[in-house]
């Protein structure tokens, strides 16, 4: 059997070398204490101690940086791109800035983009071109899966998917489990019911080619999905996502074997609130999408298996998002 994994944002996880370690502040500083926090993952009070550092040295190219990248890690790809440029303008250019605009590109699905600033990055410092991790980020951004060659304003996207690994008719229905996390087992009932309403809906596009049931055991499931609070266990094959992942076992004839879905429900353990529920709704239809067997994404942002994160709180498939599992499945 073949393994995939498909995931989303995946640049975040060579910024954690990089990032916040340049900062040269006197220890009264908030910039001093936004690097403490983030080395602690917790982007959003970095954020704030960052901007009230930005407020005493309004011209530093070290706190704007910093900036962009709490903003990357917090989802704010606009503004952390906006962020690097101030800091490329006021400080000159380092390959730093160059990475964080490279993960908040892909973040709002621009890999073409993203691979520029990469390439930038390396001819900046040559031994970025040397080491492993960019060197896998930018093979990743290569990678057809995210780079979909359909054309937004068609019918359906199944032109510009790298496969269709649809389940067979014998698997019918999809033994389903959703495994509790025991660290947020409150979370169970809620994120089941994600689940369900995600898996309904894509089940009622497919005009019934797919069923699903739910089973206690992930011994007697082909189809396990786990929550969790760590964006670093959204991840496979060593490539991090921030927001969700799917691992899928695939059969030589390319039909689902078994998959593996994971979705971010709260951004980090000390995180006090969950995520909100149209937004892990969101991401969680985005992965049972690719579990259903769409490998590869949608150039289209109004789709729910477009290739990045899009800000619209919306957690429905859209018309084409219904006509491309309708028509995998009839394949
Ligand atoms: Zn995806």
């Amino acid at each position: 059997m073949r393994k995939t994994s498909i995931q989303r944002l995946s640049i975040a996880i060579l910024l954690s070398c990089v990032s916040c370690n340049n900062a040269g502040f006197a220890a009264v500083d908030p910039a001093e204490e936004g690097v403490r926090y983030c080395k602690a993952k917790n982007f959003s009070q970095a954020l704030s101690c960052f901007n009230a550092a930005s407020k005493e040295h309004p011209t530093s190219w070290q706190i704007l940086q910093n900036i962009g990248n709490c903003q990357m890690h917090l989802g704010q790809y606009k503004s952390a791109v906006n962020s690097e440029q101030k800091s490329i303008e006021l400080g000159g250019l380092n390959s730093t800035q160059c990475t964080i605009m490279a993960a908040a590109l892909e973040g709002l699905g621009q890999p073409k983009q993203a691979l520029n600033w990469l390439n930038l990055a390396c001819s900046v410092d040559p031994a970025q071109a040397a080491n492993p991790v960019m060197q896998a980020a930018i093979n990743r951004l290569h990678d057809p899966a995210i780079n979909p060659t359909g054309s937004p304003n068609a019918s359906d996207y199944v032109s510009g998917l790298v496969s269709a690994n649809t389940w067979r008719r014998q698997d019918m229905p999809i033994k389903v489990c959703v495994r509790s996390n025991y660290q947020l087992p409150g979370f169970y009932r809620q994120f089941s019911a994600i689940v369900k309403d995600s898996l309904d809906q894509w089940c009622k596009a497919a005009n019934g080619a797919i069923s699903y049931k739910f089973v206690d055991s992930r011994d007697s499931a082909n189809l396990v999905f786990d929550y969790t609070d760590r964006s670093d266990l959204c991840t496979s094959e060593h490539e991090a996502g921030l927001e969700g992942g799917t691992e899928m076992m695939t059969r030589e004839d390319n039909t689902a074997a078994k998959g593996t879905v994971v979705v971010l429900v709260k951004t980090s353990p000390e995180e006090t609130h969950f995520r909100d529920r149209v937004l892990i709704t969101k991401v969680c239809l985005h992965e049972v999408g690719h579990a259903l067997g769409i490998h590869g994404h949608s150039s289209n942002n109004h789709d729910v298996m477009f290739l990045a994160a899009t800000p619209e709180p919306i957690a429905v498939l859209s018309e084409r998002d219904k006509a491309t599992i309708k028509r995998i499945y009839r394949q």
